[in-house]
């Protein structure tokens, strides 16, 4: 019975003034989570919210809420400083395609 992580995808303009853009990925290990809420609260970007789902504990895990063009994950990591469980990580990608 493995872990399989969940994983997201935000974008959200990291440079805004030159040709670079960032991809934030967001992965979350759903059964690892404990619903303490930390990462939404202390999203910077508000970009999480409760989910309705349950993992096996019975608690929510997070999910992604962006809207484009305002709320957009930027890949900061700061989800996976706070979470206790190390349940939800980042990596950001360098994305040339939006440098047009
Ligand atoms: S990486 Fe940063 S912006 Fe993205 S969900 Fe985590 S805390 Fe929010
Ligand atoms: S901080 Fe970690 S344990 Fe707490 S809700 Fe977020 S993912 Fe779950």
């Amino acid at each position: 019975m493995g872990k399989k992580p969940m994983k997201f995808i935000g974008r959200g303009l990291v440079d805004k003034g030159d040709k670079k853009s960032a991809v934030g990925k967001i992965y979350l290990i759903i059964e690892r989570c404990k619903g303490c809420n930390l990462c939404i609260e202390f999203c910077p970007k508000d970009v999480l919210k409760e989910s309705s789902v349950f993992n096996k504990k019975g608690y929510h895990p997070p999910e992604l809420i962006e809207v484009p063009g305002e709320k957009m994950c930027v890949g900061c990591g700061y989800c996976s400083l706070i979470c206790p469980e190390f349940a939800i990580y980042t990596e950001i990608e360098e994305d040339e395609k939006e440098a047009e």
